[in-house]
């Protein structure tokens, strides 16, 4: 190895470890406590080291190869009186989005199109309300019946509602939820410029209180909104220092909408997306890492990079939220020609 690369390579901050990242890499323990600088280091080192890294984590702590496909619903759409500068489905902005406040959709409508998700291959259907928090009554009646029906479908469900109380936790766990979603978008320093009306802290405060009722955490962020390398660092950090880690890590790219303030931001560069999954995936080893809105943006070979540098589950099926889709049948045709799997439904 050439001088130069050894004293350029700052994974680990040492040249004198810079030889052993050629080597399949020892994965690390599960760790709590990255310092911003190492996690600054990761996203800025060459791409093929991060990538054999990450691959080498990857490879120790799942099955290699094996991507799980997630349908997502939006249950109930618009007029949220949140304020999150990238979403078409916040009232703030519906006079330029344009977008249509919809009423929660009814129980058997949803468990009609989660069946389809599953026969389609889909073994997680993620349902999402755009509330700002849950109130309890008929809606929240509705949706732990959704809860209920899709895990007798045998599928994991995830539920994204904003704010919960513990009891409401607890409510979503009882009907069986698999997991909450409840992302933290960005880094509690840029968080100010993207959201004012809700706080990190309420953000934090609610992933504790579906922590303690069992349901497993899912949260990520978004990139390219703005924010620094060192924002997409300190998110990072911030996913890694919840203990235990989320189970799952979506990561986004921002799909911008027209008529949100983030509207005309330019597209990500999709390398960056590579170093954000590779990272996520070092740093929460045992986490399945999501690659979620933007993929639309994303050429095949870039897809495949991110499946090398460790993300193993898609959004799969026409539609986001609100934002359109990859074609389900180039996805499917895309993990045969890369030589991957589809996880298979789990037996229980
Ligand atoms: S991201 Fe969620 S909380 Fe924010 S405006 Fe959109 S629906 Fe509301």
């Amino acid at each position: 190895m050439s001088e130069a690369l050894e004293t350029a390579n700052p994974i680990n901050g040492e040249a004198s470890q810079t030889e052993s990242l050629r080597e399949p890499h020892p994965a690390p323990e599960t760790r709590h406590d990255w310092s911003a600088e190492e996690v600054l280091r990761l996203l800025t080192a060459p791409l093929l080291d991060l990538v054999d890294r990450a691959r080498a984590v990857h490879r120790r702590y799942h099955a290699d190869g094996e991507v799980q496909l997630a349908s997502l619903l939006s249950i109930k759409t618009g007029a949220c009186p949140e304020d999150c500068k990238y979403c078409a489905q916040s009232a703030h902005y519906a006079k330029t989005t344009g977008l249509k406040r919809e009423t929660l959709l009814d129980v058997d409508e949803v468990l009609l199109k989660a069946g389809r998700a599953k026969a389609a291959g889909a073994t997680r259907f993620c349902m999402g309300a755009a509330w700002r928090e849950v109130k309890d009554g008929e809606a929240f009646d509705s949706v732990l019946a959704m809860v209920r029906g899709v895990r007798e479908l045998g599928m994991e469900a995830c539920v994204t509602l904003g704010m919960v109380t513990q009891a409401q936790a607890d409510r979503l766990a009882e009907a069986g939820l698999t997991a909450y979603n409840h992302n933290l978008d960005t880094s509690p320093e840029f968080y100010g410029e993207i959201v004012t009306t809700r706080t990190y802290r309420d953000r934090l405060d609610t992933l504790a209180r579906v922590r303690h009722a069992g349901v497993q955490v899912c949260c990520g962020g978004i990139i390219g909104m703005g924010e620094t390398v060192e924002d997409r660092a300190s998110l990072l950090q911030t996913l890694a220092s919840l203990r235990p880690h989320p189970e799952s890590v979506p990561i986004n790219a921002l799909a911008a909408v027209a008529g949100t303030p983030l509207g005309d931001r330019p597209p990500v560069d999709p390398l960056d997306l590579v170093r954000m999954v590779a990272a996520a995936r070092i740093m929460m080893p045992l986490s399945r890492v999501r690659l979620s809105a933007g993929r639309r943006e994303l050429s095949k070979e870039a897809q495949i990079l991110c499946f090398l540098a460790g993300a193993n589950s898609i959004f799969y099926g026409e539609k986001l939220l609100t934002t359109a889709n990859n074609d389900a049948a180039d996805d499917l045709a895309l993990i045969d020609e890369a030589g991957l799997s589809v996880q298979a439904p789990s037996p229980g």
